[in-house]
């Protein structure tokens, strides 16, 4: 009984993060009620990573987070680059004037 209550607790906070970042309540409450801690640490760190900074392979034009030190498609070393790609949150946000 008290591990329900406990799933339910870690479900409701992974569900919350999850909704914060605009992905859904219902799909993150399941991943941290059934798999309590790693599902709450999930949800924490899918809303890191879609607020990291991204940029684009020099080479093969693909775009990759901003710490990455191999490009993930060809596999080129990539130097810290001048331009940085906003993250994935921002682009949801609505633009300030329509
Ligand atoms: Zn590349």
């Amino acid at each position: 009984m008290a591990y329900v209550l406990i799933a339910i607790c870690f479900g409701l906070a992974g569900g919350i993060v999850g909704k914060i970042k605009g992905s859904s309540f219902f799909l993150w409450f399941l991943i941290s009620g059934l798999i309590p801690v790693l599902g709450l640490m999930a949800a924490i760190a899918y809303r890191f990573e879609r607020d990291e900074l991204r940029r684009q392979c020099p080479r093969c034009g693909r775009v990759t987070k901003i710490y990455d030190a191999l490009c993930t498609g060809c596999g080129a070393e990539l130097e810290f680059p001048d331009v940085a790609i906003a993250p994935e949150s921002w682009e949801r946000s609505p633009a300030p004037h329509a």
